[in-house]
């Protein structure tokens, strides 16, 4: 039997030659998530022997790993905020970038504000469910077009146990009206697919291969449910609501724009991390 060094060092080569990124990380992660233990820990049992269970299973792993499948779906969750959401090939995975997101509405407003907010294109429920759980006094709405979606949106949902303040709906926010609604919400927010038909082939396989097309792509310029989400927002929020949007890379200023143009004041942009322009925010 190997041991957990040397089953470490065979499969990152194996990853590496495969040209997974950071292929050490991911044999260390996969290897941590079978043994129950934090990556860091791994280094305290370098010559425990892995059983013949274990070793089947990181060897399952490990191919699917080789063959550009997320670590995430592999595992299935992933961390969001520093919380926990399960995710399977139906929702994105949450990305970093998203937390950017999250944590300008944060910035926004006190905790105890009561907010009714809508979230437009959910997936795995990682936005409306890390507002609910920091902001205690408000209620979410989420739509997504997918049920499946919206299926692991629910289990994430009992998860953090906040049935009570967050609703799912199965919806296309591109063909349904959402009239009940006017004047409702103080916060809509989204993280819409934003990538260009023509960039979606150039995308990592990890993405092309293995996360949901349409989570990603709009299948057109990239802009298409910035344009609709931006028209359809301005009827949907209360006077004074505010509208945020997370971007892609390049996207910030037409986004401000398609925003003004649909009456939104005092639009802003945001950066991430890598100083790249990630989110717009705009007032009715
Ligand atoms: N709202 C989810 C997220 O930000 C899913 C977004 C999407 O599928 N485009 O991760």
């Amino acid at each position: 039997m190997l041991t957990v060094l040397e089953s470490l060092e065979l499969s990152s080569k194996f990853l590496d030659n495969k040209g997974v990124e950071s292929a050490r990380m991911n044999a260390e992660l996969l290897l941590a998530h079978i043994l129950e233990c934090k990556r860091l820990d791994l280094y305290l049992r370098f010559n425990q022997p892995l059983n013949k269970n274990e070793t089947d299973i990181y060897r399952n792993y490990i191919t699917r790993r080789g063959n550009f499948e997320p670590y995430q779906y592999i595992i299935g969750d992933a961390e969001f905020y520093g919380l926990k959401f399960i995710v399977d090939k139906n929702v994105l995975i949450p990305r970093p970038e998203t937390e950017i997101l999250v944590e300008t509405i944060l910035e926004k407003y006190p905790k105890d504000e009561e907010l009714k907010i809508l979230d437009i294109g959910t997936g795995s429920g990682n936005i409306p469910i890390t507002l609910a759980v920091n902001l205690p006094e408000s209620k979410v709405i989420s739509i997504d077009i997918s049920a499946e979606a919206i299926k692991v949106a629910e289990q994430n949902r009992e998860l953090h146990d906040l049935k009570s303040r967050v609703g799912f709906i199965k919806s296309d926010i591109l063909t349904e009206n959402l009239e009940k609604y006017n004047n409702t919400f103080n916060i809509i927010v989204s993280n819409p697919p934003y990538v260009k038909k023509e960039e979606f082939g150039t995308l990592q396989k990890e993405i092309v291969d293995f996360e949901p097309d349409i989570a990603v792509t709009d299948f057109e310029d990239g802009l298409k449910f910035y344009k609709e989400i931006s028209r359809k927002s301005h009827l949907l929020l209360r006077e004074k609501g505010i509208l945020f949007f997370e971007v892609g890379q390049g996207q910030a200023e037409e986004v401000k724009s398609i925003m003004e143009k649909n009456g939104f004041t005092n639009v802003e942009i945001q950066k991430d991390l890598s100083d790249i322009e990630r989110v717009v925010l705009g007032v009715k």
